[in-house]
């Protein structure tokens, strides 16, 4: 199985190097909104024939020709994308792009051979810990200290300047992977909330932390002065960079949080059944527009960690329908309860066959039989 992954290191520019990096976030992005414009002007057309009047466009413009070219053309690519996804409804016409938003570029890695010897554009040497890039030559990084080198062969690497003025590369690699098929011995249903984030059907709880809350405060307080200042004066970058840093911080966070959830339940299940996340009707619970938006993200962020894992594991994901009512049904004797739309009540005795059913868990379990229903002949599993 051929698989893609990228490498995310922090880069560590010399002053010239930085220079160049500036040059080329400028010129990449002069030719993404030269070439939007061109094309609301004159129709959309493929990004081969945007990359041959590219070449025109270079002998007007020479400092073009100073930077990496290829990320030039990625620029072309990016676009081209940006109208695709716009087709499809996956987003919104593409924009303009800003001076002030976080930059980046993105460029190809080519191979060549000559007399015999093999050439790349693109070189990662962890043991001096240097990235070769085009243009660049080698940059100094930092990450993934327990490995000595990325397996796979390298596809292309983005270069990022993050709005916390830190610098790094992405290098994305694609690996053929050998995956065996697990045979399934322990199966488990995953049901997501906000009070706890995760509860599985075996009874884990991994708790919703409260890490937004912790910088919620100083986050409002830095906007509001963020508000009064002048737009682009010194200072304003000052606060926009604070602010930054305790979004990335926020970020980084739940990043390895979900990572660590999502490693645990792969690790230790072999089919693994989750909601399907479109509409969950917890969020007709008020919640704050802050939170909701981050739980939001999680949960599809989760689920996406925890498919991902299981496909390389060999592992089996399964999503069940968003309207399954998993929280009304009783995991013992399949009767339905209305009145348990009531988010209040986390606990509750069925009227039916009188069991003790906790909401998370009933219905954590109710999504794991649900998954079996639809993936599985029942009687075939022991
Ligand atoms: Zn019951």
């Amino acid at each position: 199985m051929k698989i893609y992954k990228a490498y995310k290191f922090r880069l560590y520019p010399t002053e010239e190097q930085r220079i160049l990096i500036h040059k080329t976030f400028g010129c990449s992005r002069f030719v993404y909104n030269y070439y939007l414009n061109y094309q609301k002007e004159k129709g959309i057309q493929k990004a081969y024939a945007l990359c041959k009047d590219l070449k025109e466009l270079e002998k007007e413009y020479e400092y073009l020709k100073e930077v990496d070219s290829c990320a030039l053309r990625c620029s072309i690519f990016d676009l081209e994308d940006g109208y695709k996804n716009f087709f499809v409804k996956r987003s919104n016409y593409p924009k303009f792009k800003s001076k002030f938003a976080r930059q980046s570029y993105r460029t190809s890695c080519i191979k060549s051979t000559y007399k015999g010897k093999k050439y790349s554009n693109i070189e990662v040497d962890l043991l001096t810990r240097f990235i070769k890039l085009p243009k660049l030559g080698k940059v100094k990084i930092r990450g993934y200290r327990n490995k000595d080198k990325i397996e796979g062969k390298i596809i292309n690497s983005t270069i990022i300047k993050e709005t916390t003025n830190k610098y790094y590369v992405s290098v994305s690699v694609e690996e053929d992977l050998l995956v065996e098929n697990v045979t399934p011995r322990s199966i488990v249903g995953i049901d997501l909330g906000l009070k706890d984030l995760v509860v599985t059907s075996d009874g884990v709880k991994y708790v919703n932390e409260k890490i937004i809350s912790k910088y919620e405060k100083r986050l409002k307080r830095l906007q509001r002065k963020l508000s009064r200042q002048v737009k682009v004066s010194k200072n304003y970058l000052k606060t926009k960079e604070k602010i930054a840093r305790i979004y990335a911080k926020i970020r980084n966070y739940r990043k390895h949080y979900l990572n660590y959830i999502a490693n645990e339940i792969v690790n230790e299940h072999d089919i693994i059944v989750t909601e399907d996340l479109k509409v969950k009707d917890m969020f007709k619970e008020k919640v704050k527009a802050f939170n909701k938006r981050l739980s939001d993200a999680s949960f599809s962020k989760l689920c996406s960690l925890i498919e991902w894992k299981s496909k390389i594991k060999g592992k089996h994901y399964y999503k069940i329908d968003t309207y399954y009512p998993s929280s009304q049904i009783c995991s013992y004797c399949g009767y339905r309860n209305k009145n348990i739309k009531d988010l209040s009540i986390r606990e509750y005795n069925c009227p039916k066959c009188g069991s003790h059913n906790n909401r998370d868990i009933n219905a954590s379990l109710n999504i794991l039989l649900e998954g079996l229903k639809l993936h599985y002949n029942l009687e075939s599993i022991v």
